[in-house]
């Protein structure tokens, strides 16, 4: 839990000496609570009450990051128990099993699979983000499997083996990717953490509960281990989010820094429905790194549409840039359609115009990201902001008519958005899905 200013001012010399700019200790202390200013101002600052606050103001759970420059993941970070306290920050990473007991030609193979894992949607990119090689067969062979994976993918590494000796020789020759070890237990985590350390990699910590994970994180911590990704084995769904949600809590409620790192989970289901649905469970709640076998792009983009919804900012609806976008080869005479900027929506409408094959111009109006109904509602998107819109948005000289399509649902601004805007309004569907059949029969 946050050290309050009165917490903080215990910790002071509390002599009033005025050498930080503040009149007081009291006062000094109040902007440390806000995080406002460091606590080198104060120079009589004791060590040990340094420390303290100094380790006061690391994150609650730490920011791990994985791969190479331009290929990064980052995990965890996160502050919050729930997606409306604030935000969830950094996107749980979705990862890729490969075994090594696989042939050189099926790794390749599956490897062009999952580079082509990329979808546009409401106009951002998701992604797939790691691959995590695991050895079943020995070392030689481990390594053989790497060298193909490091060869035909860009993405973030992770290392799966219970030999530290096949791990370490494996991680050099992956060093440029800064790879993810796995795993340290309570059996080898000093072998473990002597190949972590010499490397300066990051390591998974493996226990069967947040207790044992706890023990297990503070002997790597005394072993100079401070990246860490935490690990509970796999387990029944139900089990498995109480560990995770368990550690998010301890973490984030009881300030327990043993067990403030992300979380691993492995996914280990033959029928890719239940695996999707299982990671897609763990993204919601609280994994930070989530591993699946299939690479069918129907799960995927089902695991990564959940993922992209989860660490949407709630506060923040996302957006398209409020302009004038033409669809097709727009001419002169092509229809106007205005909507808002809130993505869906514009997606939505975008998705409808282009499967009505009529060359068309949208006008996205600036709702701050809000959708039809709850724009006109908030009066965001009104006859007001409409025909400024239309002002500036070029549309006068795109076209040589002067109608413009609204959406059924706000029909009711038609009469006072065709006296300020000089446009003849025509009333459009309620539903984007009604927009190829009406664009059909416009005329
Ligand atoms: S410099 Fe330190 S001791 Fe002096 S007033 Fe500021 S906080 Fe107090």
């Amino acid at each position: 839990m946050a050290l309050s200013g009165l917490d903080i001012y215990k910790l002071l010399p509390k002599t009033n000496c005025k050498q930080c700019g503040f009149a007081t200790c009291l006062a000094f202390a109040m902007q440390l609570a806000r995080k406002a200013l460091t606590v080198e101002k104060c120079p009589f600052i004791s060590e040990e009450a340094k420390r303290i606050l100094e380790e006061q103001s690391l994150p609650a759970i730490r920011l791990i990051t994985l791969g190479a420059e331009g290929e990064k993941l980052e995990i965890g970070n996160e502050t919050v128990m729930f997606r409306h306290e604030e935000k969830f920050r950094n996107p749980a990473g979705l990862g890729f099993i490969i075994e090594d007991s696989l042939e050189d030609a099926e790794i390749k193979k599956r490897l062009e699979k999952i580079n082509k894992l990329k979808f546009e949607r409401v106009g951002q990119i998701l992604e797939v983000n790691l691959i995590a090689v695991k050895q079943c067969l020995d070392p030689e062979r481990f390594l053989r499997a790497v060298e193909v994976v490091l060869a035909n993918s860009a993405l973030p590494l992770m290392l799966i083996s219970g030999d530290s000796a096949a791990l370490k020789k494996t991680a050099l020759r992956a060093m440029a990717r800064r790879p993810l070890l796995c795993c340290a237990n309570k059996e080898n985590f000093k072998d473990m953490a002597s190949v972590a350390g010499e490397l300066g990699l990051p390591l998974v910590a493996a226990a069967q509960d947040a207790l044992d994970l706890a023990y297990l994180t503070k002997e790597l911590n005394s072993l100079g281990i401070k990246d860490l990704i935490l690990d509970t084995g796999i387990k029944s769904v139900t089990e498995k989010i109480w560990d995770l949600t368990q550690i998010r809590r301890q973490a984030l409620k009881r300030s327990n820094r043993a067990l403030g790192y992300p979380s691993l989970v492995i996914v280990d289901k033959d029928d890719p429905y239940e695996e999707a649905i299982e990671a897609s469970a763990y993204i919601a709640k609280y994994a930070g790194i989530v591993l699946i076998r299939g690479i069918a792009s129907w799960e995927v983009l089902s695991i990564l549409t959940l993922r992209q919804n989860i660490f949407t900012d709630p506060q923040k609806p996302l957006q398209v840039e409020p302009r004038l976008y033409p669809v097709g080869k727009a001419t002169k005479k092509s229809p106007v359609l205005v909507t808002t900027n809130f993505s869906l929506t514009y997606y939505t409408v975008l998705g409808e115009v282009e499967a009505s094959k009529i060359p068309s111009y949208i006008l996205s109006v600036d709702t701050e990201g809000m959708s039809v109904l709850t724009a006109w509602a908030a009066e965001k998107f009104n006859a007001d902001s409409i025909s400024k819109a239309l002002d500036k948005c070029g549309i006068k000289d795109a076209v040589e008519h002067r109608n413009l399509i609204i959406p059924g649902y706000v029909a009711v601004l038609s009469g006072d958005l065709e006296e300020k805007s000089g446009f003849k309004v025509i009333v459009g569907p309620k539903e984007a899905a009604g927009l190829p059949a009406f664009l059909k029969n416009l005329n």
